[in-house]
């Protein structure tokens, strides 16, 4: 398994709100998009990565399910907890996408709008589900697919990490090949590229740092109007 993240400012924000982490050895990959409050973007983001990955340490054969919701509900009370006490960090929260890659599995745990990809034989497949207004209403049969990305619903999350005291997470379970590759990023790459752009740069030869550095500078060379975090797993 090889990877590789980037996070880049973009071309229009004063900070850099998104965090990741990569562990290759125990197959741990985390995008965070942080938000709210004067200061609060990048302290949720960097408070999330930091809490669940220090509750995830994985030893022979426990359920990776239980183990991972609960990071992300430790991530959520550490971040309300601290956004309650802390007048600039008022109302803070975090997007949080965690990719478990182990013995030909991959375990998804998701909430908010950054999205996590499968890129298999050829095909480039979105797993997530971004938890928007935008979605909302269109699982809700009110909105046609084409009309979301441009809808203005589309960046009103309805789920994020450290807003409410308790945290309902999506968990994705999907078997995975060699030669795969899975990409996680935030909705800087994704409000900048269709995902038939996206496909077209996983489906060149290289590695995950190559694929990783183009993403990037095609949401830069798009408009750059927000961070942009992508991680790229070649499995
Ligand atoms: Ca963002």
């Amino acid at each position: 398994m090889k990877s590789a993240g980037i996070s880049d400012i973009g071309l229009h924000r004063k900070r850099n709100e998104d965090s990741f982490f990569i562990d290759e050895d125990q197959g741990i990959f985390i995008v965070c998009d942080g938000m709210g409050g004067h200061k609060g973007g990048d302290v949720a983001s960097q408070l999330a990565v930091q809490t669940i990955r220090d509750h995830l340490h994985f030893t022979q054969g426990e359920d990776i399910v239980p183990l991972l919701c609960q990071s992300v509900q430790a991530a959520n009370t550490a971040i309300n907890t601290m956004g309650g006490r802390v007048d600039a960090l008022r109302e803070m929260g975090t997007t949080a996408t965690i990719a478990i890659i182990r013995d030909k599995e991959m375990t998804v745990a998701h909430v908010g709008d950054s999205s996590l990809y499968l890129f298999h034989a050829g095909i480039l497949t979105k797993i997530t589900r971004a938890h928007t207004l935008a979605e909302q209403i269109a699982a809700d049969g009110f909105l046609s697919d084409g009309n979301r990305p441009n809808s203005g619903y589309s960046h009103i999350l309805t789920r994020a990490v450290g807003i409410e005291p308790v945290i309902n997470v999506d968990i994705y379970q999907l078997g995975i090949a060699n030669g795969d590759q899975v990409l996680l990023c935030s909705d800087g790459l994704t409000d900048m590229m269709t995902d038939e752009q996206i496909g077209k740069v996983m489906a060149i030869s290289g590695g995950p740092e190559l694929k990783a550095r183009l993403l990037v500078d095609a949401a830069l060379a798009n408009g750059g109007f927000d961070n942009v975090t992508v991680l790229v797993v070649s499995v």
